[in-house]
């Protein structure tokens, strides 16, 4: 059932508690990558260029959840979202629910803005707390969830806020409405061929995605260190690749599954290989099919990447979670790149293509291509388990549109 969209609200006049993801990446005191905050801007000004009063609240990090933490301060994001928007943004006290919070939530007038500082400051967040969900949800005449990185959890803004929200508007944000619009509508009913493709660190990680999209899809492509915990389970050498031993039986079904769908399972027929995990000191070798003792796979080779491009360029709707190898080093970054590219390609004439998983959105990033595919989810998490399919409460919860 779609969601009501904070669109259909008249906030005019109105509080609005709106829960967004803020937890971006910072060093150094500079915030790496502001997409978070960017993809939250449509429903931010909604709020605003309509008259509303926007409370905006989010976590960031993993703070101990026992007040203040200078590192795990909102502050850099309020600064942030001041200079996107052109105008100032409150930010009033090192406590979101202290007496200054409040104050400033009761003075807001039509179109200001504040943000409140970090939820995970308290242990009650993490807890699901219905006492500190009740503080939260008295800021509020209507709550919008556009948190989308934090939908798949619990956490107290996300649920029991909401649920102490009842009888009130409690509705969606632009960037929760597309991230579901992608990421579990598109893929219903997908337009075929639909081409899978899995890599990344851990075959544990994506096992219940695999399972989830495997009946629907045409072909399934997959690479990263997962590849290997496959092969080894079809009996093939794979050196010292990275493997999960204890997920072999798990693989095998996942593969004998694939065989009686139907479904076209690709495992990659030669490998990028060295004999270090690490960037420039091992010795680089191809291997075809088994892996010579003493190496490691780090990357699919060029027999799978031309493969993996053909199956590609012929993709009507294509879901990527998890690069093909060790990307973020030189040696070992052509597969994802060749991978990305084909994808892009696709996109290019007409399918419709969808990133999830942190680090897969970090290479398309590099290699400049994160404007040439259809969708690149904000969210890790909560992108992999709307891949598996699981509904998440908090957006279950709201309004129906
Ligand atoms: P995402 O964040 O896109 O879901 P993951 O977190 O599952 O992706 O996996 C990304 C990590 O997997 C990267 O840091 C990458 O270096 C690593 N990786 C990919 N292929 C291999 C490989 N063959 N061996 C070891 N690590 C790999
Ligand atoms: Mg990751």
């Amino acid at each position: 059932m779609p969601k009501k969209n904070i669109a259909a609200v008249d906030v005019k006049g109105k509080r609005v508690l709106c829960r967004v993801d803020f937890n971006v990446p910072v060093e150094d005191g500079i915030i790496t990558d502001d997409r978070r905050i960017r993809e939250a801007l449509p429903t931010i000004k909604s709020i605003l260029d309509r008259g509303g009063r926007a409370v905006l609240v989010s976590h960031m990090g993993r703070p101990e959840g026992a007040g203040y933490e200078a590192e795990f301060s909102l502050k850099l994001c309020a600064t942030k979202l001041s200079d996107l928007l052109g105008k100032p943004v409150g930010f009033p006290s090192q406590d979101c629910t202290d007496a200054a919070a409040a104050k400033a939530v009761a003075e807001l007038k039509d179109g200001q803005v504040v943000l409140l500082e970090n939820l995970r400051f308290h242990k009650a967040e993490k807890k699901g707390d219905a006492v500190f969900a009740g503080k939260l949800a008295a800021y509020g005449d209507v709550y919008v969830n556009d948190a989308f990185g934090t939908c798949h959890r619990p956490d107290a803004s996300m649920v029991a806020v909401p649920k102490a929200m009842a009888g009130k508007p409690r509705v969606v944000g632009f960037l929760v409405e597309k991230e579901i619009k992608f990421l579990s509508e598109a893929i219903k009913a997908p337009k075929k061929p639909f081409v899978v493709v899995l890599g990344g660190a851990k075959v544990s990680d994506k096992m219940g995605a695999i399972e989830n999209l495997l009946p629907k899809a045409d072909a399934v492509l997959i690479g990263g260190a997962m590849a290997y915990t496959f092969l080894k389970a079809m009996g093939k050498k794979v050196g010292s690749s990275k493997t999960e031993d204890d997920k072999l039986g798990e693989a095998k079904r996942t593969l004998e599954l694939a065989a009686k769908l139907k479904a076209e399972l690709h495992l990659p027929v030669d490998h990028i290989c060295s004999t270090q995990f690490a960037e420039q000191s091992g010795d680089i070798h191809i291997f075809d099919d088994q892996i010579k003792d003493g190496y490691m796979g780090l990357d699919i080779g060029p027999k799978t990447q031309a493969k993996y491009a053909s199956v590609l360029s012929k993709a009507k709707t294509i879901v990527w979670n998890g690069p093909m190898g060790v990307f973020e080093w030189m040696p070992f970054r052509i597969g994802t790149n060749q991978v990305a590219k084909a994808i892009a390609e696709a996109t290019g004439k007409g399918a419709i293509s969808i990133v999830g998983g942190g680090d897969s959105a970090a290479a398309v990033e590099k290699f400049g291509l994160s404007d040439k595919m259809s969708h690149i989810s904000t969210g890790g998490g909560a992108s992999l388990e709307m891949l598996e399919g699981k509904p998440f409460e908090s957006v279950e919860l709201l309004d129906n549109a």
